[in-house]
């Protein structure tokens, strides 16, 4: 027999009918045997997540106005959950004890925390697993960091001891305070990845309301292909472009111990998903993977002759940039060139300074800056090695009119990020589609 883990996320046990669909796919696999579950989420466009409505109350709490009735709108969602699917569970207790420790001040974390305790509580009862609460399993140290080895330990002690069970997203125990400590938001895909580690599941299901990753954006490239297989290289290059199902912390533990994540759709489980795999399948051949990208972002060119013999140019440029606190994505650099790519975001209100300084400090010939720029990143271990590939992308865009202002490719060679005019953002996406799909 084999062991899967299974995550489901916010719209999967959003209600009664979602919850229908998370059992039949327990049920259809006994290897299925530990369950992770986040809070309720959206059941229709314009509904609210439990979650968001637990941060709603805290800053109630903060503004010293009562949170009763929002609370009440929390309580009485779990309880049509219980009342539509007819189970034997009491959660009135539980109810009272965070109204109580509301009232009381709880402190945020425990707050937030509660939509996952409650959710996975109810999953427990409707599967008849056992509920096994991840506080006291999960620890984080004082600065909020995992504290993976005794995590690990933790988990795979309590677990041992329970054939099938549900367990909470999104929050462990801070060791120093002893209270709740959560992740950043979608935390729940992390809790996934550490219970599977600990386990040492086969796989790490996760079952979202996505059939798994697309090559590009559906609402750019109409009909965009599935990505049935990705590494977690590829995935992380697509990720850090805008390509989000996962929470991207939630790779480290299950790479760790080459477990394989699966990303399924809840509402079609006859999709077989993107499986992401530690290793890029050598069998397979095709090109690229996907392509992903985003648009805003600024990038200073800087010339000066000879510069390329001027040591410590670039280390002063990126003092400066450190100087005033930003963050830089890219720094592509020629003979007698060198850019610094940014986000808009990251340089609001401080680009007169950077070029006041850089200007004083590196005595340019002359500084370019572009504000309306989109990075777009194509993807895929095939590109390594093999020739041609560059050609291919930009004739394509050539052939489109696309005018391409920065070239960066990554040492690893699986990656091209190509920087665009804003405006031609979306038709490059779907230029360098097609020239890899034809
Ligand atoms: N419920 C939390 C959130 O909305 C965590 C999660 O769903 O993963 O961010």
């Amino acid at each position: 027999m084999g062991l899967k883990v299974a995550k489901f996320g916010g719209s999967s046990v959003a209600d009664g009918i979602q919850l229908e669909k998370m059992r039949k796919i327990i049920m259809h696999d006994p290897d299925r045997r530990y369950v992770v579950v986040s809070a309720p989420g959206k059941r229709f466009d314009g509904d609210n997540k439990i979650t968001d409505l637990l941060f709603l109350c805290l800053t109630q709490m903060e503004n010293n106005i009562p949170c009763d009735q929002i609370f009440q709108v929390i309580c009485d969602r779990f309880t049509a959950v219980k009342l539509n699917l007819d189970l034997d569970i009491d959660l009135t207790e539980d109810f009272d004890e965070i109204r109580e420790r509301m009232r009381n001040g709880a402190p945020k974390d425990y707050v937030v925390s509660r939509g996952e305790y409650l959710s996975a509580k109810i999953a427990a009862c409707y599967l008849g697993y056992d509920f096994v609460d991840t506080e006291g399993l999960i620890i984080f140290d004082k600065r909020g960091r995992v504290k993976l080895d005794e995590t690990d330990a933790r988990l795979s002690e309590e677990l041992a001891k329970h054939e099938r069970a549900v367990l909470p997203g999104f929050y462990g125990t801070n060791e120093e305070t002893g209270e709740v400590r959560t992740f950043s938001r979608g935390g729940s895909d992390i809790t996934g990845a550490l219970v599977a580690r600990a386990v040492k599941a086969d796989v790490y299901e996760n079952w979202t309301d996505v059939s798994g990753f697309l090559m590009a954006d559906p609402r750019i490239v109409k009909g965009a292909k599935p990505i049935g297989n990705i590494s977690y290289m590829e995935l992380r290059e697509l990720s850090y472009m805008g390509a989000s199902v996962l929470h991207e912390d939630a790779i480290y533990p299950v790479r760790l111990a080459g477990i394989p994540i699966n990303i399924r759709n809840t509402n079609h489980p006859e999709d077989q998903g993107t499986v992401i795999t530690a290793e890029h399948d050598p069998e397979d051949k095709r090109v690229i993977t996907g392509i992903a990208g985003n648009r805003d972002f600024t990038v200073i060119a800087i010339y000066k002759n000879t510069l390329n013999k001027e040591i410590g140019f670039v280390r002063r440029l990126l003092s400066i940039i450190e100087d005033h606190r930003i963050n830089f994505e890219h720094i592509p650099t020629g003979i007698d060139t060198v850019s610094i790519i940014i986000s808009n975001k990251e340089i609001e209100g401080k680009l007169d300074d950077v070029l006041e300084d850089i200007n004083l400090q590196l005595k340019p010939d002359n500084i370019d800056v572009y504000t309306d720029i989109s990075l777009i990143a194509t993807v895929g271990c095939g590109m390594s090695f093999r020739p041609g590939v560059s050609a291919m992308l930009f004739s394509a865009l050539a052939k489109n009119d696309i005018n391409i202002r920065m070239i960066d490719q990554g040492s690893s060679e699986m990656n091209i990020i190509i920087g665009v005019a804003n405006k031609d953002f979306e038709s490059a996406i779907r230029t360098i589609y097609e020239a890899f799909n034809e």
